[in-house]
């Protein structure tokens, strides 16, 4: 175990008489992580850039006015609450330094070391523009709270456009949406869009006829929903087509700006969709933090910039170091929920093995992660989704109720889960969508706090920590 050392930043106060257990990330990973340890004899800090843990999968529907943020995202210092070795401390990491095993994080310029005994990074993935970083600004990605209230703020601020445009053209304009990225995500968005259109808004307005609105789905690749295989994909399509969605295969977003979106199809024509509101669903980039881990272990990084870690999870000549979740790459696993909840219980089984062993010290002969896959399951629209679970492949209304029912078990906290049922009830039963209020913070804050710069001090009392996915962190 490490001894405290002097050092000019304020320390955690450790009881040093047990492991001390960081971990990076409140999401999935984090939380998990640090729930898997609680009957531990060790003391778990929990460094986490937000002040929630945060449900991606349900992003989509705060996107489009069915959940509010507050039902997908619970407070984690709520969660853990009662969980007595656990601390909760907010702040951006900014380095880790794993020859003196500290992790060092900062809120509004206050600066905090932590030590380890034992690291556990789960610090996610960020949106890739494929080197298109400038897209950003016009079609926003789908990680955080704040990017699916952006969306909301602009989807339904197009339709409030196109009530007080007059020229033909651009109402038009204001009425096309299009989504990049055909996986779980842009297929979510595209069919709440097109049901929000077709249903939800259909008799809202006087001058335009929301079930006007084009949608369109583009992807680079030949079908929606790959990972499904085939039959769901095609079964996929086709519920989205019925739907009125226009999907554009093969088809690469070689441009977006203010105005449009230019693609590209495999003979290399082009074609310019003129659309004010651009959603970005395509392709993700491994947390800084797994550049800083790889350079200071040797560790390799892949192509999307995730920790290539050991079969233990851990990193080479680091046995005390873990990484799950979104930023370690091991086997071919997708980013998925699943993937990030059995990692981090793996780690923390390891953490406490070790812990547990005679000399306290990590055993030489760890058992390698095994990921048992649960399946995976999209939503088209209401009563319509896709699942795939080993050899089992459904679709349509029994694949919806599944999906229902998985989720719903994966929402933190019986009241939340109450609400949930509640809203869902008004958005699926009935035509409503209880969250649509927008307001111009939402739609303008990111944008505005961008050209602010990283400098920008929020005034007194306002705690910070709300930093953007794509935030380099600095080296320690
Ligand atoms: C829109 C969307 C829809 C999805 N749908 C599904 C789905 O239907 N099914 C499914 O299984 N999976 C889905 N996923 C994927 C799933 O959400 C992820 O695989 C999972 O969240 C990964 O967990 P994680 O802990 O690795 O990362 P995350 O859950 O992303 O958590 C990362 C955490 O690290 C924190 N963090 C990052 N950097 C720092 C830093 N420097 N300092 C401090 N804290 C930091 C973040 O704030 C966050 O709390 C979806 C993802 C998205 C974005």
């Amino acid at each position: 175990m490490t001894e405290p050392r002097a050092g000019r930043y304020p320390r955690i106060p450790a009881t040093r008489d047990r492991p001390h257990v960081a971990v990076i990330g409140s999401g999935f990973g984090g939380l998990f992580a640090t729930k898997a340890l609680r009957r531990d004899d060790l003391d778990v800090t929990l460094i986490g850039r937000t002040t929630h843990h945060l449900f991606q999968p349900l992003l989509y529907q705060v996107a489009t006015g069915i959940l509010s943020q507050g039902e997908i995202a619970p407070s984690t210092r709520e969660v853990l609450s009662r969980q007595g070795n656990a601390t909760v401390l907010l702040g951006e990491v900014t380095a880790v330094d794993m020859h003196a095993r500290t992790v060092t994080s900062t809120l509004r310029g206050h600066t905090e070391r932590t030590e380890y005994d034992y690291l556990i990074v789960a610090a996610g993935a960020g949106q890739s523009y494929f080197g298109n970083d400038h897209f950003a600004t016009f079609a926003p990605g789908m990680k955080s709270i704040d990017d699916a209230l952006e969306l909301r703020g602009r989807i339904f601020g197009a339709f409030e456009m196109a009530e007080v445009v007059a020229d033909e053209a651009e109402r038009e304009r204001q009425l096309t949406f299009v989504v990049v990225g055909a996986g779980p995500t842009g297929v979510e968005m595209a069919g709440q869009i097109a049901e929000l259109s077709r249903r939800t808004l259909r008799r809202d307005f006087r001058r335009v006829n929301p079930g006007d609105a084009r949608v369109i789905l583009v992807d680079a690749v030949d079908r929606v929903l790959p990972q499904f295989g085939h039959r769901l994909s095609g079964a996929a399509r086709e519920h989205l087509e019925t739907m009125g969605v226009d999907v554009r295969l093969n088809s690469r977003v070689v441009d977006i700006d203010e105005h449009g979106v230019e693609l590209e199809t495999a003979d290399g024509a082009r074609t310019r969709i003129p659309c004010a509101c651009k959603i970005w669903a395509a392709g993700v980039s491994g947390n800084p933090l797994g550049a800083t881990l790889a350079r200071q272990s040797g560790a390799e990084l892949d192509r999307a910039g995730r920790v290539k870690v050991l079969p233990d999870l851990s990193l080479p000549g680091h046995p005390e170091v873990f990484v799950v979740g979104d930023l370690a790459s091991l086997n071919n696993l997708p980013g998925v929920a699943q993937v990030a909840i059995q990692e981090a219980k793996h780690a923390a089984r390891l953490i406490r093995d070790d812990a547990a062993s005679a000399t306290g010290t990590p055993s030489e002969q760890r058992p390698p992660f095994v990921y048992r896959d649960r399946g995976s399951m999209a939503t088209i629209s209401r009563f319509s989704a896709v699942a795939s679970r080993g050899r089992i492949r459904l679709s349509g209304f029994s694949a919806w109720l599944a999906w229902l029912v998985v989720h719903l078990f994966y929402i933190i906290g019986f009241k939340r889960q109450l609400t949930t049922l509640v809203r869902w009830a008004v958005s699926f039963l009935g035509r409503g969508r209880a969250e649509r209020t927008i307001t111009r913070q939402q739609i303008a804050g990111r944008l505005a706090l961008e050209q602010l710069g990283q400098d920008f001090p929020p005034p007194p009392g306002v705690p910070g920590g709300g930093a953007r996915e794509a935030d380099p962190p600095t080296e320690g």
